[in-house]
């Protein structure tokens, strides 16, 4: 087997490794791209922008059945046409998907492959009958949801964000297991279509990373439109009935059991670093298999990267991109970008949304630094009020020393925006007084974040 020799060898073509092609082709290197699957990885094709054209649809459908509220007469039920709903998103999902790969195939310097890549040794990759060698080899391989060890799982017909992608039905009773980001998007999702929902969750909360009180209002939310929300199932096992399924939860309280039509399992991601070769290429993985990268993202193999879900250091476009970001500056900008400059950021695009970045409520307490809390319900922002959308709330908290912004959370309708503000006013390591000055514009859920601010009190 002969040896194709290139500047550099991308694996994957997730958030990271399209762009990062594309700035080192453009900077006369000689580049191989490698993908086995989909171009643009799981935010593309089975991740984020599927996902929130779903949640799109089935936002459509809950206004149009709160039409009432608005005085919007619509003569007759509101029922959903799941094909065409799927068809939307795959138009959405196709088109970028179609365009990640032309713009690979068409760039100048590269040369795109298709198939399995796997290391033969720290400099060598094959993909099915190729050799291809570089001294830099960029590793963006993702992840893929984790299939959990609960008995009876081989034996039932299960769902996950992957095969959710194929569904143009609506599924009588559709149970989630996992009441995490990606269980809750699609149960609410599901439930505003017309499913019945039961989400079933391990531990004594929903989003249990969140502060409490953000989980107890997300929990409000969700049970607010119809779904059932189990807690606490320590015992998850499945059972066929029929055409059904039998979920046991085993909770402290409420039914042993609940009997759905369908079953999607959400209970969290693993990268995808099991069948790479990573041993071959002297590539160090942790415990759980990611690849464990130093702070500029080099792993343990001397001219090898990990970037994205791979690496462990995020779970998201934003920071998978900001991987390629980091390694690029690095590589071909002679800067020192690091993953440490990175402040955590993310929402949870259920309806309203949560918008969240920094430190949590519980974290900053931990750390057991004098801090300020700001915190407003969302029945106090106008716009919230004009809208018609008053559930949930803002909250901010403040180091009561330097000044500095330390985290928050925007759950309610334009969250997801509004979050940008806050989080702005950190990267510019700005006191919180300055966005406290600022004069936002009116009438908008951003103009309260400034009177939040004139409002703090001691965390107590
Ligand atoms: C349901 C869901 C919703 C999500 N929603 C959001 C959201 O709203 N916002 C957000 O920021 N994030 C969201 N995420 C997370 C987001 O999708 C990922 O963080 C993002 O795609 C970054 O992934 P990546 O760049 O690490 O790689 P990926 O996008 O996972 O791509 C990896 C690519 O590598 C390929 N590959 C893997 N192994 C090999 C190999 N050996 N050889 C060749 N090719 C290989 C795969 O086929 C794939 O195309 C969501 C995830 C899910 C599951």
């Amino acid at each position: 087997m002969s040896v194709t020799t290139f500047d550099a060898v991308v694996i994957g073509t997730g958030q990271a490794g399209p762009s990062l092609a594309a700035r080192l082709a453009g900077a006369g290197m000689r580049v191989a791209i490698i993908e086995r699957k989909l171009f643009g990885g799981t935010c593309v094709n089975t991740g984020c922008i599927p996902t929130k054209a779903m949640v799109a649809s089935a936002r459509a459908a809950h206004v149009a059945r709160r039409g009432r509220d608005y005085g919007v007469v619509i003569d007759g039920p509101v029922s959903m046409d799941m094909k065409s709903v799927k068809a939307r998103k795959d138009q959405i999902s196709g088109s970028s998907r179609t365009g990640v790969e032309s713009w690979m195939r068409g760039l100048s310097n590269g040369t795109v492959y298709q198939g399995q890549a796997r290391f033969e040794s720290p400099h060598e990759v094959r993909v099915g009958a190729e050799r291809l060698a570089a001294d830099k080899i960029f590793i963006n391989v993702g992840g893929r949801a984790v299939i959990p060890a609960m008995p009876g799982v081989d034996r039932i017909p299960y769902l996950t964000n992957s095969s959710m992608m194929q569904v143009d039905f609506l599924p009588r009773h559709l149970i989630v297991v996992g009441g995490s980001y990606v269980g809750l998007e699609f149960g609410q999702m599901f439930r505003r279509f017309g499913s019945e929902v039961t989400i079933i969750e391990k531990g004594p909360r929903l989003v249990g990373h969140e502060d409490e009180d953000i989980s107890d209002a997300v929990r409000g939310i969700l049970e607010g439109e119809g779904i059932n929300v189990r807690v606490n199932a320590e015992c998850i096992a499945f059972e066929r009935r029929g055409d059904d399924t039998a979920a046991r939860v085993d909770c402290m309280s409420g039914d042993r059991e609940v009997v759905g039509s369908h079953v999607l399992l959400a209970v969290g991601r693993r990268p995808n670093t099991d069948d790479l070769g990573l041993k071959e290429a002297g590539v160090e993985t942790d415990q759980r298999g990611y690849i464990v990268v130093d702070d500029e993202l080099r792993t343990s193999a001397p001219g090898i990267w990990a970037l994205g879900d791979c690496n462990g250091k995020g779970a998201f476009t934003h920071t998978s991109y900001n991987d390629y970001e980091i390694v690029a500056a690095n590589l071909l900008d002679g800067e020192h970008r690091r993953v440490t400059d990175r402040i955590t950021a993310y929402n949870l695009y259920i309806d309203p949304p949560l918008g969240r970045c920094g430190m949590t409520e519980a974290e900053v307490r931990r750390s057991g630094r004098p801090a300020l809390i700001g915190k407003r319900e969302m029945t106090r922002v106008g716009r919230a009020v004009e809208k018609g959308e008053t559930q949930g709330f803002m909250k901010v908290l403040v180091d009561a020393e330097t000044k500095r912004i330390l985290g928050a959370a925007i759950l309610g309708v334009e969250g997801d925006e509004v979050i940008h503000c806050i989080l702005d006013t950190m990267y510019a390591k700005a006191p919180y007084t300055t966005l406290q000055r600022a004069v936002h514009i009116h009438p908008t859920v951003s103009e309260l974040v400034p009177t939040m601010l004139g409002e703090l009190k001691r965390l107590e």
